[in-house]
């Protein structure tokens, strides 16, 4: 391994060793601005929500890369072999939380802009790589500030999230809704004289998963719906409750709005079913001709001497605010599977992590290359 790489590693174990849950992204934060300045970034810059930015270059066209420092939690501890906090290099691969999502991309994009400057892959571009925080919350505030504060309007947006290093075009988008179903609590030995709250939230539960049968497949394949936690403050196991909430997680695909959803779960629960909260992502789809589209095959053709496989992700990530909000257009690339994610013994191969670099760093300058059309 060359001392590039074997510093790219090292960074890698370091950030992945660094517990980073959204909302607690300072620590790793710190660790990466640092690593940006020591690597001949242009300039840094830290928020105190823990997002970092770095920049390359001062060119007219500007690209943004972004991938995310928040991981999600272990669950059950036993399921790990090593230590989830403690990256492991093994085999090849790096092992612990975050290792695939989202930290292998964060090293990659870190050490792209490096080897743009080593290499002098330099050209009429600004390149800013983002290591956002609380994206596995969907708050995308950073992105905003960037656009808005750091007045940086990016051409093109690149997502580093784990694509396998295939070429993602487009995403579903997400859909969140708290519902809470009222009832009428008395002791639980004369349950006829008030209304389980629980047992009409189960008649509710069960309409939701029956939309499922109903959903028509789109581009982005077929919306889900699922309900993922289930609610009760209750005086005592022996009474009757009188409230019960519950979660919704839908996945949405091209052509869906935010009022149809709310709508068709109105249909489904009624009218008297109060949704309280939500939360919703916009799904999108880039054109298999669109110049972005070509600039990242012609990107990866020239570092893999071979066309890339382009596909769509079923989840949903930062570019649900860069191109289905904002409409900038945004690709997908990124080392690491997706089924890797959120699992016990995550991990990635730092093969791929190093493949990922080579094409983070070109494409700055495939971008700018009047060729592509
Ligand atoms: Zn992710």
């Amino acid at each position: 391994m060359r001392k590039f790489e074997n510093d790219c590693l090292k960074f890698l174990l370091k950030i992945v060793s660094v517990k980073s849950l959204s909302k607690d992204e300072i620590k790793v934060s710190k660790i990466i601005a640092q690593e940006m300045r020591t690597l001949g970034y242009d300039s840094v810059k830290t928020d105190k929500f823990g997002n970092v930015v770095g920049f390359i270059g001062s060119g007219k066209k500007k690209i943004l890369y972004d991938a995310h420092t928040d991981t999600v939690g272990i669950a059950d501890r036993t399921q790990w072999k090593t230590d989830p906090y403690k990256a492991v290099f093994k085999n090849g691969n790096v092992y612990g939380r975050g290792a695939s999502d989202d930290k292998g991309c964060v090293a990659a994009m870190v050490y792209a802009g490096a080897l743009i400057k080593e290499q002098r892959l330099l050209g009429d571009f600004t390149l800013c790589v983002s290591a956002s925080a609380r994206e596995e919350i969907g708050e995308t505030q950073w992105l905003d500030f960037i656009l808005k504060d750091l007045k940086f309007r990016p051409d093109c947006v690149v997502i580093g999230e784990p694509s396998d290093l295939k070429i993602i075009r487009g995403h579903k988008g997400r859909a969140e809704f708290k519902l809470t179903v009222r009832g009428k609590s008395v002791h639980a030995s004369i349950p006829h004289k008030g209304i389980n709250a629980v047992h009409r939230a189960a008649d509710f539960i069960k309409r939701i998963e029956l939309l499922n049968k109903k959903y028509k497949a789109a581009k982005l394949g077929k919306p889900v719906i699922s309900v993922t936690q289930v609610e009760t403050q209750n005086a005592s196991i022996n009474t009757i409750p009188d409230n019960c909430s519950f979660y919704i997680d839908r996945r949405n695909v091209d052509g869906e709005s935010e009022k149809q959803i709310v709508d068709e779960i109105k249909r489904a629960c009624g009218p008297h079913t109060g949704i309280i909260y939500k939360k919703f992502y916009s799904a999108w789809i880039l054109g298999k001709e669109h110049r972005l589209t070509k600039t990242a095959s012609a990107a990866y053709k020239k570092i893999f001497r071979a066309n890339p496989k382009i596909c769509l992700w079923p989840f949903c990530t930062n570019g649900s605010f860069t191109m289905g909000d904002r409409n900038i257009p945004s690709i997908g690339f990124g080392p690491g599977e997706e089924k890797l994610a959120h699992v016990a013994n995550e991990y990635i191969r730092f093969a791929d992590v190093a493949e990922a670099v080579k094409f983070y760093s070109i494409f700055p300058l495939t971008f700018c290359s009047q060729k592509i059309k």
